[in-house]
């Protein structure tokens, strides 16, 4: 059904008044109309009621058309406006439009079938510019409510880098702390070693059997202090960026072998064999040999710490003429495999109660995934409850000095056991030597 377009006819003069009218109902379309003589009335009847277009006549008497032009389109109301002009007048009929007013028609022209298609444009046209109109609103309440979100966030982020700096300070804090303490702890606990050693010399003098093994235990356990405090000492230094590593060129399998005559007593001491396979070709590497060792004890002491019977097996391979990897697999407790991600964070152990039955500080791993990360290496794990763990790291023959030490990139899981494998991304800088 066709729309009823409700129009506005605000005419002083009765005949032009009426043969507008005869226009309008001759153009075909449905329309409700209302007629007013001036300006007063046109504003209220803006007020009552809703109308699709007004016609309204340029020359009302006393009244400036341009001033109620200003009006109606200053108000809340927004209707298209029509003017009626004389002839000649067209200049007026611009400045209406510059005015507001949607069109003018002049009077002499008026015929059904302009006034139709002036109506139906200037109402389409009116339409557009309202919806537009309520998309620019909606833009703009879209562009205001961007900048308060904007200005949240910008408050957020201020607060964030509040904390990080803060938390930045903290954590200088705690490594200060940590290497200071663990550096005067060093000092009294040499000399509980140097004296407790002097001790046990046979020269020394006659100790009871009781004297001896209280002496010993004195000796064992302030090495087992100095170890701990030698970790945080390491810990502190690696979070601080101070540890560098010292490469040379050395025999790989000695290194190994040696590390593992080191821990052997320790292995014996529970019971466990301790066996070391290893068929490389080439046996030299250019690495920091100290700290591969430092690597090497942390999981072979840690193997022990976990394995209450069965054996340690220490196996070196040479996966490609540029890349080794020793692994350290033990046939212990097993770790879960949700525990995974969390045993290289400093100060994690699966076990965190205080009755646990483990001793450590939680730091081995952590310093471990640290060293094989400056050494631009890998360190895969295999795992299972019950049955046993692998830790296996791949390190490349000769290590660059500028490893990066970018975050975790890439885990596997692997058949039968679970594995995580921490990736480790290094810059080509190496040593022009032929290993
Ligand atoms: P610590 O040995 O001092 O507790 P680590 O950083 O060396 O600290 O190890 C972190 C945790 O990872 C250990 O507490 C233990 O729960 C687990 N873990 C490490 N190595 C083994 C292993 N070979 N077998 C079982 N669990 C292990």
């Amino acid at each position: 059904m066709e729309e009823t377009l409700k129009i506005l006819v605000v005419e002083e003069n009765e005949v032009e008044r009426v043969l507008l009218n005869l226009a309008l109902r001759e153009t075909g379309m449905t329309i409700e109309l209302d007629e007013v003589k001036d300006s007063h009335q046109t504003l209220s009847a803006l007020i009552n009621n809703h109308y699709d277009c007004i016609f309204l006549d340029y020359h009302l008497r006393n009244q400036n058309c341009l001033t109620l032009i200003h009006k109606i389109n200053s108000s809340a109301v927004k209707v298209p406006l029509v003017i009626l002009i004389n002839s000649g007048n067209e200049a007026i009929g611009g400045e209406c439009i510059k005015a507001g007013a949607s069109e003018y028609l002049i009077k002499s022209t008026l015929s059904s079938e302009t006034i139709a298609q002036i109506l139906r444009s200037a109402i389409r046209i009116h339409r557009i510019k309202m919806q537009l109109d309520i998309a620019n609103q909606q833009l703009k309440k879209s562009h205001e409510q961007l900048i308060i979100k904007d200005k949240e966030l910008a408050t957020k982020q201020e607060h964030i880098e509040q904390q990080k700096i803060a938390l930045l300070e903290i954590s200088k804090l705690k490594s200060f702390f940590l290497a200071s303490i663990s550096h005067e702890l060093r000092t009294p606990m040499n000399a509980i070693i140097g004296f407790s050693q002097i001790l046990l010399r046979p020269k020394f003098g006659n100790l009871t059997n009781q004297q001896m093994d209280m002496v010993e235990r004195i000796l064992n356990n302030g090495k087992k202090l100095l170890m701990l405090v030698d970790e945080i000492l390491d810990f502190s230094h690696i979070e601080a960026g101070k540890l560098e590593l010292k490469p040379e060129i050395f025999d790989l399998s000695e290194v190994v072998s040696n590390t593992v005559k080191e821990i052997r007593s320790l292995a014996e001491a529970k019971n466990l064999s301790l066996l070391v396979k290893g068929d490389i070709n080439n046996k030299l590497v250019f690495n920091d040999a100290v700290r591969l060792r430092q690597i090497l004890m942390n999981l072979l002491s840690n193997a022990i710490k976990f394995t209450e019977s069965g054996n340690i097996f220490v196996e070196i391979k040479e996966i490609h003429q540029n890349r080794v990897t020793i692994a350290v697999q033990d046939t212990g407790i097993g770790i879960a495999n949700q525990d995974f991600k969390n045993i290289f964070a400093a100060f994690h152990q699966v076990d965190q109660g205080i009755s646990r039955k483990y001793s450590g500080a939680g730091l081995g791993l952590a310093i471990v995934d640290s060293l094989v990360r400056m050494m631009g290496g890998k360190i895969y794990i295999e795992s299972k409850l019950g049955v046993g763990s692998m830790f296996k790291i791949e390190l490349p023959r000769k290590i660059n000095l500028i490893a990066d030490l970018g975050n975790v990139v890439s885990r596997t899981h692997q058949h039968h056991f679970h594995a995580l494998c921490y990736h480790r991304k290094a810059s080509i800088n190496s040593p022009n030597l032929k290993l």
